[in-house]
C-alpha cells in the first residue's frame, strides 16, 4: 500500500489541489500530519477536501489554536491575527473535526506521525540533538513529523551515526527518492504543503510505500497569486502574502 504523507496545508487549497493533482494514481491511503488551517485563506475549504480524502490526521498547534482548544498567546502577533481570521471563519462542523484530531504519536502499518518532536508535539526539531532525542524515543524505525515547514529529515545508523537528510528535489525536478535502509531509524518532514519555508516556493509532499522501504520527496509548483489574492482579500496579515512567493 502506497500513503501520500501531506503536512502544514496550512488552509492553502490551491498548494492542497496541485499536490494532490500530482500525486494522482500514485497512492492509496493519505495522512496528514496537522496544521491544517492558520496562515492561509480557505480553512473550510480544505478541511472539507481532507475530509473527503478520509485522511489519518493527527493535531498541529495552529489546529488547536484555531478551533479554540488552545489560546494563541504564544503565537506571534501575524499568527495571532491569521488564528482569530480562522476562528471567526470555521463553520461549526470544521472546529468540531479540528477539536477532536488525534494528538501525535499515532503508528499505522510500520510508521508513525508526529506533529512536532515525538514527545512534544509542540517542539520544533531543527537540529541533530532535538532529533536524537525524538530518534532515540521512535516508536517505529520510521517516523513522519512537520511543523518546521523544511523537506528535510534525520536518520541514525546502527552503528549509532546520525545523518541529516536533504531531502529537496532539485529545481525542475519532481521528485527525489530515499531508499530506507535496514536497523536504521528515520525522523522524516514531508515539509509544508501549503507554506514552505526552506527557500523553495513549490508545495511540499511525500509518497511512502507500505512498511516505508522508500520514500519520495515532491516538490510541485501552484498558482501562489490566487492564493495572495484570497489573502488579501480576507484582509489577512501582509507579511503572510509575502512569505508564499519566496518559500520563507
Ligand atoms: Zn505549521
Amino acid at each position: 500500500m502506497k500513503f501520500l504523507i501531506l503536512s502544514d496545508v496550512h488552509a492553502n487549497l490551491t498548494a492542497l489541489e496541485a499536490a494532490l493533482a500530482a500525486a494522482e494514481g500514485k497512492w492509496e491511503k493519505a495522512v496528514c500530519l496537522g496544521d491544517v488551517v492558520g496562515y492561509g485563506p480557505d480553512p473550510n475549504e480544505v478541511i472539507d477536501r481532507i475530509r473527503d480524502l478520509n485522511a489519518v490526521t493527527i493535531r498541529g498547534n495552529h489546529d488547536k489554536v484555531g478551533s479554540g482548544l488552545t489560546s494563541a498567546e504564544d503565537f506571534n502577533p501575524v499568527a495571532r491575527a491569521a488564528a482569530m481570521w480562522t476562528r471567526e471563519h470555521l463553520r461549526p462542523d470544521n472546529r468540531s473535526y479540528l477539536e477532536n484530531l488525534p494528538l501525535g504519536p499515532v503508528s499505522l502499518n510500520g510508521f508513525s506521525l508526529v506533529h512536532g518532536a515525538v514527545r512534544d508535539e509542540d517542539e520544533y526539531v531543527v537540529g541533530a540533538a532535538q532529533a536524537l532525542e525524538s530518534l532515540l524515543e521512535a516508536p517505529s524505525p520510521v517516523i513522519f513529523f512537520g511543523h518546521t515547514h523544511l523537506q528535510a529529515g534525520f536518520s541514525l545508523g546502527p552503528d549509532n551515526k546520525l545523518t541529516t537528510l536533504r531531502l529537496r528535489p532539485a529545481n525542475g525536478e519532481k521528485f527525489t527518492t530515499l531508499a530506507i535502509k535496514k536497523e536504521t531509524n528515520y525522523l522524516l518532514n514531508p515539509g509544508s504543503v501549503g507554506q514552505p519555508r526552506d527557500g523553495d516556493s513549490r508545495a511540499a509532499f511525500a509518497i511512502a510505500d507500505s512498511g516505508a522501504s522508500e520514500v519520495q520527496f515532491w516538490r510541485v509548483p501552484y498558482e501562489v497569486e490566487s492564493v495572495q489574492q484570497r489573502m488579501e482579500k480576507a484582509g489577512l496579515p501582509e507579511p503572510l502574502i509575502l512569505r508564499l512567493s519566496f518559500g520563507r
